[in-house]
């Protein structure tokens, strides 16, 4: 669950991340041969993977291993145990809450990471609702798909770079520095806002799941009001990773915002979970 503010940092952030891709696919287009060009995507899918698979689990508990809320730690991670019983969940789920002035939750694999202030923030039986939608996403096995996700973009950027190549070799000549900047960027664009689409899905989805384990989408929806009325700014890099787009406050934010966001608006969410109450 995460800050629905609009944040510059992941503007800059996911606006870095599809011109890198872009850039690639360009490059790729108008350079390399068609086994290297297959290499590079390769190798970019691989170090995705490996970045989010191993690198960020890895940093984060290194990350919170300081940090621990004495007084209701030992209740959060009861309010956890009881909701994975409900679920009939089989394997571990870590929980860590992290030092941050940034009010969100996330999960990654098998593990559960809360932001101090969000816990300061929210009282039991909303934390028990946050802690509901994030062990949908484990429970959905929700990493490993953002991976795949994430790794559309620089697939159809590739994928741009190698046909212009293989039109190349059949004697159709090297597409135009325009030409190729243009598929791949479009092709980007179109990725991207598959994978945001994707993504949103899978946020009604924990919504939905975490209302019937706690049984109390009320409190789901007053996590996420009470969260949204807080400002926040100073996100670090990896902190907008997580983040993602931004999601506006109200749905009439702008198209192409709307399109590439990876959450729901509030309104959206709210609207959702009232149909359940
Ligand atoms: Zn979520």
């Amino acid at each position: 669950m995460q800050h629905p503010a609009i944040l510059k940092q992941d503007i800059k952030y996911w606006s870095a991340v599809g011109a890198a891709y872009a850039v690639s696919g360009t490059l790729m287009a108008c350079l390399l041969t068609p086994l290297a060009a297959v290499a590079i995507g390769a190798c970019a899918i691989a170090a995705t993977a490996g970045i989010y698979k191993h690198l960020l689990p890895r940093a984060i508990k290194d990350e919170t291993a300081e940090s621990r809320l004495v007084q209701r730690g030992e209740k959060l991670r009861g309010m956890l145990d009881r909701l994975i019983a409900r679920a009939g969940y089989k394997k571990d789920v870590s929980l860590y809450t992290r030092k941050a002035p940034t009010t969100s939750a996330w999960s990654m694999l098998d593990l559960i990471i809360a932001d101090e202030a969000l816990v300061r923030v929210l009282d039991d039986d909303e934390m028990e609702a946050v802690l509901g939608h994030e062990l949908s996403h484990v429970m959905g096995r929700e990493a490993s798909q953002k991976v795949t996700l994430l790794c559309t973009p620089i697939v159809a950027s590739a994928g741009v770079g190698i046909l212009s190549v293989f039109n190349a070799v059949a004697g159709q000549g090297a597409p135009s520095l325009p030409v190729a900047a243009g598929l791949s960027l479009a092709a980007v664009f179109a990725t991207e806002a598959i994978f945001a689409y994707a993504l949103r899905t899978r946020e009604y989805r924990a919504d939905a799941r975490s209302a019937l384990l706690t049984g109390r989408p009320g409190k789901l929806v007053s996590a996420l009001t009470k969260v949204t009325s807080i400002d926040q700014n100073g996100l670090s890099a990896v902190d907008a990773m997580f983040h993602g787009i931004p999601v506006p406050l109200e749905p009439e934010e702008k198209p192409l915002q709307r399109l590439l966001s990876h959450h729901p608006t509030l309104r959206q969410r709210v609207a959702a979970l009232e149909k359940l109450m």
